[in-house]
């Protein structure tokens, strides 16, 4: 996989999102990638832009704060990390959308920080459909009393929701956590008045899963740009560091 070019793996990766569409009968147009640049310098962030990627995911604030300035500004960034509450304000700056919303506190803060900063966001809810209790997420049960307040935030949109399954490296055992999401994003929908059109779900190992069930954002970083130098401790994918 390391010979190809960022283009190849492209035109790879797409084949196999039409392919995901076509057994589900989906429009590949309603599935739209995320490239994950987390680790990866801005060389490979333009490489990916000369490729025709605009919308691009990065994790850490620390990260951001010395890439994004070097990258091109055509570029759409989104923060998909687990965000605290002491980097909200540099978030809110950098990031055009935050897709790992995971308190109530912490939609609080960036609603407080787009205000000052005088934009407004989409957000995602990031849910923990799993129940592990290594993941950051809301469980099921609390998303309902977030989102009945949520209409007070006038400064992010509710646009939908996000979740990272355990990991597996059979795509398949991801299916009932994916499937899940859009149940719960179809209840909610109907009783909480918000349309949650965005489910953030799929990386790498298991995206085209995740477009049968249903993905409006697949975020996608170690297909398009090789392997991470450093090993994720799976559950620490969001870690901070
Ligand atoms: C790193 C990361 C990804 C991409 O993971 P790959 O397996 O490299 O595709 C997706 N989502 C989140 C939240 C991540 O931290």
């Amino acid at each position: 996989m390391d010979e190809l070019s960022i283009e190849q793996r492209l035109q790879q990766i797409s084949e196999r999102i039409d392919s995901a569409c076509s057994k589900v009968g989906r429009d590949p147009a309603g599935v739209r990638l995320l490239a994950v640049t987390k680790t990866f310098p801005p060389e490979a962030v333009d490489e990916a832009c000369r490729a025709g990627l605009d919308q691009m995911g990065e994790s850490r604030i620390q990260e951001a704060r010395q890439k994004l300035p070097l990258c091109s500004s055509r570029i759409t960034w989104h923060f998909i990390g687990h965000l605290q509450r002491n980097k909200v304000r540099e978030a809110v700056e950098y990031f055009s959308m935050i897709h790992a919303i995971d308190s109530l506190r912490l939609l609080e803060a960036v609603d407080k920080a787009c205000a000052e900063v005088g934009k407004r966001l989409p957000v995602l809810l990031e849910v923990n459909v799993s129940g592990e209790a290594s993941k950051y997420g809301i469980p099921p049960g609390e998303v309902p009393q977030i989102l009945d307040v949520a209409g007070r935030f006038l400064n992010v949109d509710i646009a939908g929701l996000m979740t990272i399954p355990p990991f597996s490296a059979e795509q398949e055992d991801a299916r009932k956590y994916f499937k899940k999401l859009r149940e719960l994003r179809d209840q909610w929908a109907g009783s909480h008045g918000f349309a949650l059109k965005e489910l953030s779900m799929g990386m790498s190992h298991d995206f085209e899963v995740a477009i049968e069930e249903g993905a409006t954002w697949i975020r996608l970083g170690s297909m398009i740009f090789g392997n991470r130098k450093y090993k994720p401790a799976g559950n620490d994918m969001q870690e901070e560091c």
